[in-house]
């Protein structure tokens, strides 16, 4: 298959960056550029705050920081993920407990969620795997009900909708974004968080900023780091932005293709297109044969693997690691949960293939030619 680039780099990247360099300031304490991307994403967002950091892991790590765990408490997440939804939890000594996800798209499943509810559960993580709504509606039911924080990773989930209207990211009191390369839109690594939520943008800032607040001198009124994202970043970030509308439309344009051809072939489960921002395009396989799959695939030069993962991420082997030094703490005799459903899906049954904005029909056409012949082989 004719390699199709998924970036959209091009001279408005080049004049954005040239401008941040002949302005001669580089970072944005002072500059214009991350405070005009953070108004642009609130006016898409439609959200009273965002502020931008420097990498999706950053945004799930200040999203933790206004969740506020107590060490030792708990933040319900998913297995199936990037591990930069897992380790803000453990940064700010808060225990990960993995709940089993929905078999049909990877996503958690908010009765797996409730039955983990403990009295040390502060907040729950949802990811939106590769561009699919996770059930967010739900979870915010079960975490109000609980006192709890609600959390969107929309790393993978720029622009993805939820049933009913309203875009991921804005069901739960904070939403993060990634910009990492390989995102529907990047300026190589950033993140952005969003919240209607005063209090919580507060602590997200001073946390990204040293703790300092800048209206009180020199002045450091809470632990932080620096997270901040550099106007290089942000005036690339912007050109992207107002490219995702057309990133997100041309994808969803070939995967829905896609998606009904595959209505009819037995042996896979296309993805429900609802509201998918497709940054993958996930198949299941429930025969189990998502790794043979994968391989006709890869041999006829699509670009697809099985299982996402080596391992779903409550088998990771860092959980039979030291955290800090030589101490395990907060995991002192900890065990992550069983996820069979998870675990299935990322042994088994769950196929992805790279998806861009620059697929044509004729690279659907080979994809669902190739995928007949895998189904109609001896
Ligand atoms: C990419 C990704 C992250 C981490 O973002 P970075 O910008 O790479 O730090 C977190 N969660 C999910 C679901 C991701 O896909």
């Amino acid at each position: 298959m004719a390699e199709a680039d998924g970036r959209t780099l091009g001279d408005e990247e080049v004049a954005a960056a040239e401008r941040v360099i002949r302005s001669g300031m580089l970072n944005s304490v002072w500059g214009t550029e991350a405070r005009a991307l953070e108004r642009e994403i609130e006016r898409m967002y439609g959200s009273r705050h965002a502020i931008t950091c420097s990498s999706g892991t950053a945004a799930l790590h200040l999203s933790i920081v206004a969740a506020a765990p107590d060490p030792g408490d708990e933040v319900i997440t998913t297995p199936i993920t990037d591990f930069g939804t897992v380790a803000p939890i453990l940064a700010q000594n808060a225990v990960p407990v993995f709940a089993d996800v929905d078999p049909a798209d990877g996503n958690l499943d908010p009765a797996a969620v409730a039955e983990l509810i403990g009295p040390r559960t502060r907040a729950i993580m949802a990811v939106h795997l590769f561009g699919a709504p996770a059930r967010v509606g739900e979870l915010r039911a079960l975490a109000d009900e609980h006192g709890l924080t609600l959390i969107e990773d929309c790393a993978q989930a720029w622009l993805t909708e939820l049933p009913g209207g309203g875009l991921a990211g804005t069901t739960g009191q904070v939403g993060c974004l990634s910009l990492q390369q390989w995102k529907h839109i990047t300026c190589g690594d950033g993140g952005v968080t969003i919240t209607d939520d005063d209090e919580l943008a507060r602590r997200m800032r001073l946390f990204a900023d040293k703790g300092w607040d800048r209206a009180a001198g020199r002045s450091h009124a809470a632990f932080g780091l620096n997270y901040r994202m550099t106007e290089l970043q942000a005036a690339v970030a912007r050109a992207q932005l107002a490219k995702l509308p057309g990133v997100v439309a041309d994808r969803r344009r070939t995967a829905v293709r896609l998606a009904e051809a595959l209505e009819d072939l037995p042996g896979v489960r296309p993805p429900r297109p609802e509201g998918h921002s497709w940054w993958l395009f996930p198949v299941v396989c429930p025969d189990g044969d998502a790794p043979e799959l994968a391989a006709h695939l890869a041999t006829a030069g699509i670009p697809a693997r099985a299982g996402y993962l080596a391992e779903p991420l409550n088998r990771a082997p860092v959980w039979d690691a030291p955290i800090y030094g030589a101490s395990r703490y907060p995991l002192d005799g900890y065990e992550p949960n069983p996820c069979p459903q998870a675990e299935a899906l990322v042994d088994r049954t769950l196929l992805v293939i790279d998806w861009n904005e620059n697929y044509t029909s004729e690279h659907v056409d080979l994809i669902i030619q190739e995928m007949t012949k895998f189904r109609a082989r001896p």
